[in-house]
C-alpha cells in the first residue's frame, strides 16, 4: 500500500472530497443564498482534469474518495467521472469510491453507482415534512429524494442519511427522523450548522447544539455510545429502542480536528486543507500547463505541509461570522 501523505501535526491524508460542481437544483436555506453567485463556468475543471487530479491523490496514497458537491448528480455527464474512478476501486489502490447527494436525482443514477462500485451513499434530509422539505430546500420535492432512497436500496446501496440540526426547525421532528431512518434500515447522522459563506438569515437564528438536541432525543431514546470508529468527524451512540445507529457531528460544540485525515478539491481545481480557512492551494493552473503529472504531486505534497491544525468556528448572537467567504457547495460537503 502506498503510504499517505502526513501534515506537520502527524495526520495521515486517506481521504479527498470533491466537489465536481458547485451548482445545485437546491438552495438549502443554511447552504447558500437563494440569489447564489457561481463560479465561472470557464474555470470549472472537465471531467478528465477531474479524473486527473484524483487520481494524483489516489497515487499520493488517498484510500477513500467522496464525490459531492453542490449537487455531484447534476454535473452533466458525471457517471462518466465514475466510471474512471472506478479504475482505482478494481486496482486495489482504493478502498471506496461514494457520494453525498440531496437525492433528487438518485432515482436516475442509483443503478450506475452501484454498478461503478459504489457501496454507500450520504443521503441528506433534514425532514420528512413535504412542506417543510420545501422551505428548507427552496426548491426541492420531498417525493422525489423517498423514490431516489428506493432506488438506491433496490441497488443495493447502504445509506446513511445526513440532517442538519436547524433550531425551530427539525428539533421537535428529530425524534420521529430517528425513528424513520433506524426503521429503514439507514443510519443517521446530526450535523450542526456551521458559519461557512453568507446566507440570508444570521447563522445564530439556524444554530441548534448537539448538546440540546441529545436532550430532547434522549427523552425518547436511550442513547449509548458506541464503540464503532468511521474514522471521521462523528460521534455514534447505539440507539436502544430501535436498534440503530446514530452519529453526531458536532464541529462547534465539540472540535474533532486532531483526527481529521482529509482534504477537499473544488471543481475549479482548489486544493482547501481545512474546511474552516479560506486559505486553498490553486492546482488547476498546473494541471492545466503541462501533462507531467510530477509538478502536480510536488504541489500537494507541499500543500499538505500547509494543514492548519484546525477550524475556529463562532455562531453567537454577539459575534456569529462566516469562518469563510465561501460556502459548503464551493468546498464539497
Ligand atoms: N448537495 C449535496 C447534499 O446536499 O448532500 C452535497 C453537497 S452539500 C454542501 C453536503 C452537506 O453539507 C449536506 O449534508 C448539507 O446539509 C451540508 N451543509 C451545507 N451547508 C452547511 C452548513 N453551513 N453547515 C453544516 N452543514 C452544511
Ligand atoms: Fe444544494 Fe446540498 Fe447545498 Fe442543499 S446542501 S443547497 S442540496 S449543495
Amino acid at each position: 500500500m502506498t503510504p499517505p501523505l502526513v501534515d506537520p501535526f502527524g495526520r495521515a491524508i486517506r481521504y479527498v472530497r470533491v466537489s465536481v460542481t458547485d451548482r445545485c437544483d437546491y438552495r438549502c436555506a443554511y447552504c447558500m443564498p437563494e440569489d447564489m453567485n457561481f463560479l465561472p463556468k470557464r474555470d470549472v475543471l472537465s471531467l478528465e482534469e477531474l479524473d486527473r487530479l484524483c487520481s494524483a491523490f489516489v497515487r499520493l496514497g488517498a484510500r477513500k474518495l467522496r464525490v459531492t458537491g453542490g449537487e455531484p448528480l447534476v454535473r452533466r455527464e458525471v457517471m462518466t467521472l465514475f466510471r474512471k474512478l472506478a479504475r482505482h476501486l478494481d486496482s486495489g489502490a482504493l478502498d471506496e469510491l461514494t457520494l453525498t447527494t440531496n437525492g433528487s436525482q438518485l432515482a436516475r443514477f442509483a443503478a450506475e453507482l452501484a454498478d461503478c462500485g459504489v457501496r454507500r451513499i450520504n443521503v441528506s434530509l433534514d425532514t420528512l415534512d413535504p412542506a417543510k422539505f420545501r422551505a428548507v430546500t427552496r426548491w426541492g420535492d420531498l417525493d422525489q429524494v423517498l423514490a431516489g432512497l428506493e432506488a438506491a436500496e433496490a441497488a443495493g446501496l447502504k445509506i446513511k442519511i445526513n440532517a442538519v440540526a436547524l433550531k425551530g426547525f427539525n428539533d421537535e421532528e428529530a425524534p420521529d427522523l430517528v425513528a424513520w431512518a433506524h426503521g429503514r434500515g439507514f443510519d443517521l447522522t446530526f450535523i450542526e450548522v456551521m458559519p461557512l459563506g453568507a446566507v440570508e438569515r444570521d447563522r445564530f437564528d439556524q444554530f441548534l447544539p448537539l448538546t440540546v438536541l441529545r436532550a430532547s432525543l434522549e427523552r425518547r431514546f436511550t442513547l449509548t455510545a458506541s464503540l464503532h470508529e468511521s474514522g471521521g468527524p462523528a460521534r455514534y451512540f447505539d440507539v436502544a429502542e430501535t436498534g440503530g445507529r446514530l452519529g453526531f457531528i458536532t464541529p462547534l460544540t465539540h472540535n474533532f480536528c486532531e483526527r481529521c485525515n482529509r482534504v477537499r478539491l473544488t471543481s475549479v481545481g482548489k486544493l482547501y486543507l481545512c474546511l474552516g480557512h479560506d486559505a486553498g492551494v490553486d492546482l488547476r493552473a498546473l494541471l492545466r500547463a503541462s501533462p507531467d503529472d510530477a509538478p502536480l504531486e510536488a504541489a500537494i505534497r507541499a500543500a499538505i505541509r500547509l494543514k492548519p491544525e484546525g477550524h475556529d468556528f463562532i455562531v453567537e448572537r454577539t459575534g456569529s461570522h462566516a469562518s469563510t467567504a465561501r460556502h459548503m457547495s464551493e468546498t464539497g460537503g
